[in-house]
């Protein structure tokens, strides 16, 4: 069953996802060679406390802490740990936080250091077709039409799009209807309505879309060993049209991109 939210509970979980949009901001200048992914995720944890919010993913179906950390080769859902990351890395951080009752959760995939041109293809499509994907959730259209675009996308780039791990509705829960599948066909699946929040996630292999699952039960890996990006937002269907809830503003501030690449879907701009 699709929970449609009202004006004022979009406002809210706007609230909710900028909390992680600033807590990806924050992590965005502590991502690099010799820091570990454990101590990313206690920043991340004290920062959200700091906001007046609950981290959403820590106990949530047993997940043992605050951020997903997945390096390399690892899709999503990877567990913070000790090893430090190195020149070269890429790491995609996903962060869930609660606030007023909402959930916020939204990723991206940070390199560390310099990392070679192959991987920054490899995040530059992923993180483009996330926008073509929102492009297409607006009233009438389709689960499929969104699952199309990406894979069209991803797949005319020459890469994988993970077919086991999908988006999903957000709420007062983590994952709502609809499962939002960053594949599919032209007008197949769900219709959209106004008032959905949805969280768009393509998840992008460079090789083969294969994935498999670690023995710790959580870690999705590729399953030829090549690198995985993704990037996550939250969006509203507001007045018929996308409207992006979270930003990447705050890191792209910090990492020195400039880009309007989430003017297009949002009403108001947002200045950081
Ligand atoms: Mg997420
Ligand atoms: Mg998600």
């Amino acid at each position: 069953m699709i929970i449609t939210k009202t004006r004022e509970e979009i406002e809210l979980m706007r609230e909710s996802a900028l909390i992680v949009s600033k807590t990806l901001g924050m992590l965005a200048s502590e991502v690099k060679p010799g820091v570990t992914s454990l101590q990313l995720d206690k920043l991340a944890e004290e920062f959200i406390r700091d906001h007046g919010a609950i981290p959403g993913f820590l106990g949530l179906y047993d997940f043992p802490n605050t951020l997903c950390m997945s390096p390399n080769e690892q899709v999503v859902h990877g567990i913070p740990n000790n090893t430090p990351l190195k020149e070269g890395d890429i790491i995609s951080i996903d962060c869930g936080a609660i606030k007023n009752d909402f959930y916020g959760d939204h990723a991206y995939t940070f390199p560390v250091g310099e990392v070679s041109s192959e991987v920054r293809r490899l995040l530059d499509v992923t993180r483009a077709s996330l926008y073509v994907g929102i492009a297409e959730f607006k009233a009438n259209n389709r689960v499929g039409d969104v699952g199309y675009a990406i894979q069209k996308f991803t797949e005319d780039a020459g890469y994988g799009v993970v077919r086991e791990l999908v988006g999903h509705g957000l709420g007062r829960t983590m994952h709502e209807d609809p499962e939002m599948p960053n594949y599919g066909r032209r007008g197949k699946g769900k219709k959209f309505i106004e008032g959905m929040v949805v969280a768009i996630e393509p998840m992008t292999n460079m090789g083969t879309h294969r994935i498999k699952q670690h023995r710790d039960g959580w870690t999705i890996t590729t399953k030829d060993g090549k690198p995985s990006a993704h990037f996550e937002h939250d969006v509203a269907i507001v007045d018929g049209k996308p409207e992006i809830l979270s930003t990447f503003k705050y890191v792209h501030k910090a990492l020195g991109i400039e880009t309007d690449e989430e003017d297009a879907f949002r009403q108001e701009l947002l200045v950081v």
